[in-house]
């Protein structure tokens, strides 16, 4: 941490800085210019509250130099992490994932329909939800169990891995037996409970960024679960609520490249929710595979204007298998496979 001392700070001020410091267990290199003072602080900074430092008197400035999340950081693991899945797909690794499926499990129809395709579109995980987090609590609230026996079933006749979304800790259990990789949405980004518990579980955890998280607040809430010693931690950007209304979520395509940057877990990009509309979801794919993230999550549908959720957004088969092979040209643009 830096300590930026006002101009006009006495020794007095400056020394119960340094008090305050070192109380903390911080070890402090005092640098004295001609006009201010600096005091750099090396030590246990990460869980210290800064503001703490800022409200002393004659202090202008507080910085944290180290990041406040440590597993989660780029350093712990400089090649980057890949999460590999038992049907031999991998989410990380030089080959783009595509991750597809409805919103929501419906029927045998349609989850046997849509595994299909996104089989034949080169796609390794099947999407959908069995608990939705629905607005309304008298919308559609998903089929349960029995819409994982399906999902179960039908990823398995084509090979695929399945991804469904938990929204308390009560499902875990239940769910284990079906999923190969847990969904935690927006809405439970901070469920700090349901993470510290997705941390002892030992399947991949894809964590979806909260509608108003900041970049650090998502790191800071997977280090929940990697602390607990899961470190198959897939994060996803998919859209934050802004003050535009063109589409139901703005899709933060910078977060791409800045979670790169931060940190060695895969990143996954959701045009679907990050859009909200079906003519935005191919350019914002194809964005966000420009920009660097390792897999798409994406939602589809035999019947897309007749799904019981989020139909707006959602692709019909032939325009998914349509974009796959569009991005494939992205993604050896920028040296990855799809
Ligand atoms: C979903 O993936 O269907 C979903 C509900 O996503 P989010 O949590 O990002 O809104
Ligand atoms: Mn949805």
């Amino acid at each position: 941490m830096i300590v930026a001392m006002q101009e006009n700070a006495t020794e007095e001020q400056i020394d119960a800085v340094i008090d305050a410091m070192e109380d903390a267990g911080v070890d402090v290199h005092r640098t004295t210019g001609e006009f201010q003072t600096i005091l750099a602080g090396v030590g246990p900074t990460a869980g210290l509250d800064l503001t703490k430092f800022e409200v002393l008197p004659g202090v202008l400035h507080v910085h944290r130099i180290s990041a406040p999340y440590k597993l989660a950081g780029r350093a712990f693991r400089p090649q980057g992490t890949v999460v590999e899945f038992a049907n031999g797909s991998a989410i990380g690794g030089e080959k783009v994932a595509l991750i597809a499926g409805p919103c929501a499990v419906e029927s045998r129809e349609q989850i046997f329909a849509t595994a299909a395709c996104v089989k034949r579109a080169g796609g390794g995980f099947l999407r959908g939800g069995a608990f939705k987090p629905r607005t309304s609590p008298y919308s559609f609230q998903g089929l349960g169990i029995p819409g994982l026996e399906l999902m179960r079933e039908a990823a398995g006749a084509n090979g695929l891995a399945v991804v469904s979304e938990v929204m308390e800790i009560a499902q875990i259990e239940p769910m284990l037996p079906y999923v190969d990789c847990f969904q935690v949405g927006a809405r439970n980004m901070q469920n700090f409970n349901l993470l510290r518990e997705l941390g002892q579980v030992r399947k991949p955890v894809l964590l979806k960024r909260g509608i108003a998280a900041t970049v650090e607040e998502l790191l800071l809430s997977s280090e929940y679960i990697l602390s607990g010693g899961n470190y198959d931690v897939i994060l996803c950007e998919r859209g934050i609520r802004t003050y535009e209304t063109a589409t139901r979520n703005t899709m933060d395509i910078s977060a791409i490249p800045v979670l790169k940057k931060l940190t060695h877990l895969p990143v996954v990009a959701d045009p679907s929710h990050g859009t909200g509309r079906r003519d935005m979801v191919a350019p914002m794919a194809k964005a966000a595979v420009a920009a660097g993230a390792d897999a798409l999550i994406i939602e589809i549908h035999p019947n897309a204007d007749k799904a019981a959720s989020d139909a707006a957004q959602t692709l019909y088969l032939d325009q998914f298998e349509k974009l796959a092979a569009e991005l494939r040209a992205i993604a050896a643009a920028v040296g990855r496979t799809l």
